[in-house]
């Protein structure tokens, strides 16, 4: 299923200048070191970093800093009273939120996951980033920040494939006996992943190649059902795209289930407009 893919031309964007200036605390300055094919559409991309220490056992989520697509990376300087300046104009950076799906720590390695999604002529600068990126390209972390493992033994997952690497890393990392089932939908069945537990892990996975045409809501009702149906003292934990966990999150509240036994986040949003300057 994986392997390392061919590296195509370097864009110059991308950092491979010596590191010389002192960044602010939680970001890292990180270098691809491979490539590997997960899926058709999931490319992952390993990375080594100075410190992976900040990035075990906590919050999963990082923000990637992204230039501008052709040029030099100016990063971000700590401001006085904390915070960051950050740059602008043509120096400005583009935020895009990934999961670190594992960290080798005898290696010091970060790996990330990237959906390769449809592009058709528009800019996307996450996938376009790991579509690009050479062994040696440096690019710039914030994080980790947010993405606890969920505090239960029973959990319920309702999510895409943006969310895989986290539900992959939840499940590799729950202690055994937690029992976890889920409602995972992808493109079709070749984007399906193992997903190793010391627990139980049951899924049910959607294909929405084969969907009617035109067909919406499919994840969010099956998702509703599930909510509905579960335990109440499990935990219920949601991400896919915008409109789709809207109604999650409705009967949720409804459910008086809005507080430390669920998660429910979106991943990403079907009416953004893209960003300009390809
Ligand atoms: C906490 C968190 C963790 C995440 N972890 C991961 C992860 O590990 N791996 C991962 O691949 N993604 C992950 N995502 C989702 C990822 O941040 C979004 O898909 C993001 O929009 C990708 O940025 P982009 O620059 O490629 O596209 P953008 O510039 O954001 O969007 C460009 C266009 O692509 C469309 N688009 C964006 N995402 C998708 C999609 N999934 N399917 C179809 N069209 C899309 C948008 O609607 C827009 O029209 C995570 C999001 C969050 C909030």
């Amino acid at each position: 299923m994986s392997g390392n893919t061919s590296i195509q031309t370097l864009p110059k964007s991308i950092d491979q200048r010596p590191m010389t200036s002192v960044l602010p605390d939680k970001i890292h300055l990180v270098t691809v070191v491979a490539k590997e094919r997960v899926t058709p559409h999931m490319l992952r991309v390993k990375f080594a970093c100075a410190n992976v220490e900040p990035f075990i056992g906590g919050e999963m989520h990082v923000r990637l800093l992204l230039p501008r697509h052709g040029r030099l990376p100016v990063w971000p300087e700590a401001a006085e009273g904390g915070g960051f300046k950050w740059p602008k104009g043509e120096n400005e950076i583009r935020l895009r939120a990934y999961t670190i799906r594992a960290v080798d720590a005898e290696r010091n390695e970060l790996w990330i996951d990237f959906l390769l999604h449809p592009t058709s002529g528009v800019a996307t600068p996450g996938a376009d980033f790991a579509r690009a990126a050479r062994r040696g390209d440096r690019i710039a972390l914030l994080g980790p920040g947010s993405g606890r493992l969920p505090p239960s033994s029973v959990i319920h997952f309702v999510a895409d494939e943006t969310a895989l690497p986290a539900i992959a890393r939840i499940a590799a990392e729950v202690p055994a006996g937690t029992r976890m089932r889920g409602i995972i939908e992808v493109f079709d069945e070749a984007e399906e992943q193992p997903l190793p537990t010391a627990g139980s892990l049951e899924v049910r996975w959607l294909h929405r190649r084969y969907y009617p045409e035109g067909a919406k809501g499919r994840l969010a009702r099956e998702g509703c059902k599930l909510i509905e149906n579960a335990d109440e003292t499990s935990f219920i934990w949601v991400a896919c795209e915008k409109q789709d966990v809207r109604s999650m999150r409705n009967l949720l509240k409804t459910l008086g289930r809005n507080g430390e036994d669920t998660y429910v986040a979106w991943y990403w949003d079907r009416n953004l407009s893209p960003v300009d300057g390809l």
